[in-house]
């Protein structure tokens, strides 16, 4: 599903973007948000770019990162994008608000879930 598929990839960005930067592979990360920003089916590219980067294993029994099921007990955050990638966080109650790191540049605080 598609907005699984950038969900994940928001999540993951930081490191993705900074394991592929020392691969001079940066153009295909930027590609991959592109795509799935715009309804493209990027799971595979993304698991393969992760084999060749060695990063962290995409779940793939659907416990995908940032979209754990639960009670709400903390502060639930969304993205702040429209489309939004379909992440969700919770919020340590001393911690920081999460951030949305889609944008390369100005990673975005997320929204505070009513
Ligand atoms: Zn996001």
């Amino acid at each position: 599903m598609v907005l699984i598929g950038l969900a994940q990839l928001c999540e993951l960005l930081p490191d993705l973007r900074q394991a592929a930067a020392s691969q001079g592979r940066s153009g295909e990360v930027e590609e991959l948000i592109t795509d799935s920003a715009t309804g493209g089916n990027i799971a595979e590219r993304l698991a393969s770019l992760l084999r060749d980067l060695d990063g962290p294993e995409l779940d793939e029994r659907g416990g995908l990162p940032g979209l754990r099921p639960g009670k709400p007990t903390h502060e639930r955050y969304a993205c702040p994008y429209t489309p939004q990638c379909g992440r969700e966080s919770e919020r340590d109650p001393s911690g920081p608000i999460p951030e949305c790191h889609r944008e390369r540049h100005t990673p975005r605080n997320m929204r505070l879930e009513a």
